[in-house]
């Protein structure tokens, strides 16, 4: 799709906040419930300078070594989540620069993150709900298993889930998914005591109906940013 005439960073953001308030009324939720963050991998400073200034606070990168280079150039009052895949031999260089980990799969990155970590560290756990061969995330299998895991260290706090959902084209496809995030997450709350508040999910096509299903944060990166290169 061709981007309308006059879209800007901040119209776009104007339309994701009004989709996110309209779907919030479609299921009763309040929408202080639902945090935006802005997905910037690929995205210059002056693009995230821009962001901020239509009021976003929250952004998202996957790679460490862009965001090490990017984030000192960009304001400094901004919160930085990593949400792509974590290697452990890239821990040391990422716990300084991201206020929270969401793609924490496997018990060793969770050893190795505990390890370096300086003060308390807020993760998610990411879960491969479709058990999709070719992507990151734990299997929804060995869920419990990393709770408790993270419940063991000295250091990281399990606040959540995050999910990536096969793709489809068509939004309605992924609400199975996000539906299947939150049972997970109600039964490991069940099973080990564990307020797990936070559900990760919803991209740019389907982040309406994720937080019909219970996002408390959607990552969206073209709808506010535009097409990626
Ligand atoms: C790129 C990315 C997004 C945002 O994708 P869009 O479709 O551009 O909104 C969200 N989550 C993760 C983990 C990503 O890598």
């Amino acid at each position: 799709m061709m981007p309308a005439e006059g879209e800007t960073i901040g119209t776009r953001i104007d339309t994701v906040r009004q989709r996110i308030a309209e779907a919030c009324d479609r299921s009763g939720r309040d929408v202080a419930g639902v945090r935006l963050m802005a997905v910037s991998k690929t995205r210059t400073p002056e693009e995230i300078a821009d962001a901020a200034e239509c009021g976003l606070t929250l952004f998202g990168e996957n790679k460490v070594q862009e965001a090490a280079s990017k984030i000192v150039r960009c304001p400094g009052t901004l919160e930085w989540h990593l949400v792509g895949h974590l290697q452990r031999n890239k821990v040391r260089r990422a716990l300084p620069l991201f206020t929270c980990i969401q793609s924490v799969d496997s018990r060793r990155l969770i050893d190795e993150l505990d390890k370096h970590a300086t003060g308390t560290t807020p993760v998610l756990l990411q879960i491969n709900i479709a058990g999709e061969a070719a992507k990151h995330g734990a299997d929804p299998a060995e869920a419990r298993e990393l709770v408790d895991a993270v419940n063991a260290t000295a250091r990281l706090e399990v606040h959540g889930l995050m999910t990536i959902p096969p793709f489809a084209p068509e939004p309605e496809k992924s609400r199975p998914w996000f539906a299947q995030l939150r049972e997970l997450r109600d039964r490991l709350t069940a099973e080990t005591g564990t307020p797990l508040p936070e559900l990760s999910m919803g991209m740019s096509n389907d982040y309406a109906v994720a937080i019909e299903e219970g996002a408390t944060l959607v990552r969206v990166g073209t709808a506010i940013f535009g097409k990626r290169k």
